[in-house]
């Protein structure tokens, strides 16, 4: 397993959607940005969302600042929601939660915390590739980051002997990264044998599981799936770390919602890392934004409403299903000799298509289709409008 060296500069959505904003065609699509679009390549605002608002505002709360690890009635239904409802240590008692500043300031507390409070190790292994902004939010923790296979070039697919080879070999005790469910940037996820297996290998190697999930219900359309791979490793007696985010599952990017929870031995050990994580957080930013938290515990809570968010997140998931298998069918009909199953098989928001950055960079230049150069695509940027005139230009750029 590699040491990382400098982050890859042209991988940044944001200089995308620069480069596409100047393109004045017609034809360009946009395929860089991390958000959800709807069939018409449009921001989605939530209905349930829309709804859980108004009866937010319609309550006329105060603009009091939260308790430092934010609102309870959010905290409690976030980790029933993630943990499950018969989950053995939210029974128990050992289950510390705080509210976060969505799943990235999630992750910031993760590295500050077990900077600060893991005893064994300064290093955390992430899977290579990782989302981009894990690197600098472990660094800026004060973490070592290095990095476990994950990716397999040849087969655009899960290096399991490789992962399994590298979490073998590097030291007992270490920090680990585990993306839950919808890896991004590859779309390539476990199967459940395949978590078991790796559960297995963490338990013997005893190292430190830190799960980002930042999917949950956007993956599948079932929160019970996504949620598979950390209810199994906490069923399995793991110690961990949790960090959750609403802003892909409720569409509230904006309003910074999300969770960063521990799952301690006893609680005893909760109430230490409870006060722990205050000490993290008052210095940092004090407290949470009460908005986002109200809407979001809305959802979690009132039971027309959770069951309303829950068929839209599903209908998320659908169209992302839906757009994979069109955008395959259409390559398989311009005659692609390439093998494209992958699109089909990956999940979640993102699609690593596995060409070379030669080729984006024609899909850019030749196509007006921006990507970035790992050749990721976001899925959500692909509506009925445009799937043609991505599969003709994806089926031109890996013709020879
Ligand atoms: N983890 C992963 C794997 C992600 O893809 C993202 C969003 N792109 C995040 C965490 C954090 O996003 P946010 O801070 O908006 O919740």
């Amino acid at each position: 397993c590699k040491t990382k060296g400098k982050a890859d500069s042209r991988i940044n959505p944001v200089g995308i959607t620069e480069a596409f904003k100047r393109d004045t065609d017609s034809k360009k699509i946009n395929l860089g940005v991390g958000a959800y679009r709807d069939a018409d390549g449009k921001p989605y605002v939530l209905p349930s969302v829309l709804a859980a608002e108004d009866k937010v505002i319609s309550e006329r709360g105060d603009k009091e600042y939260l308790p430092i690890t934010g609102l309870g009635k959010f905290t409690d239904a976030a980790a029933v929601l993630a943990y499950g409802q018969d989950s053995k240590p939210l029974k128990e008692n050992r289950v510390a939660i705080t509210q976060s500043l969505s799943g990235t300031g999630a992750l910031r507390i993760a590295g500050a915390f077990l900077a600060r409070h893991y005893p064994h190790s300064r290093e955390i292994y992430v899977p290579s590739p990782t989302w981009g902004n894990h690197i600098p939010i472990f660094r800026d923790s004060g973490l070592e980051v290095k990095h476990y296979s994950y990716y397999d070039k040849k087969t655009v697919g899960l290096d399991f002997e490789g992962m399994k080879r590298d979490l073998q070999s590097i030291p007992d005790k270490s920090i680990v990264l585990l993306h839950a469910c919808a890896h991004n940037p590859t779309g390539i996820d476990p199967t459940p044998e395949q978590w078991r297996e790796i559960s297995n290998l963490i338990k013997d190697k005893q190292h430190f599981p830190l799960i980002d999930n930042a999917y949950l219900g956007f993956a599948s359309g079932s929160v019970d799936n996504d949620a598979f791979m950390l209810r199994h490793f906490v069923e399995e007696g793991h110690q961990l770390v949790l960090c959750q985010s609403f802003a892909k599952n409720m569409g509230l990017y904006g309003e910074r919602v999300g969770t960063f929870s521990v799952v301690c031995a006893d609680p005893e050990e909760k109430a230490r890392v409870d006060s722990q994580i205050k000490i993290l957080v008052r210095p940092m930013y004090s407290n949470p934004p009460v908005h986002g938290a109200r809407v979001a515990a809305t959802l979690l809570t009132d039971p027309k409403l959770n069951e309303q968010w829950l068929a839209e997140v599903k209908g998320m998931a659908d169209r992302i299903i839906g757009m994979r298998s069109t955008l395959y069918d259409l390559l398989q009909e311009l005659g692609s000799k390439k093998e494209w199953s992958h699109i089909k098989n990956q999940i979640g928001m993102f699609a690593f298509l596995g060409i070379s950055p030669e080729q984006v960079d024609r899909l850019a230049k030749e196509h007006h289709v921006y990507l970035t150069r790992d050749g990721r695509i976001s899925v959500a940027g692909i509506t009925n409008h445009n799937v043609r005139h991505l599969a003709e230009s994806l089926h031109e750029v890996t013709k020879n």
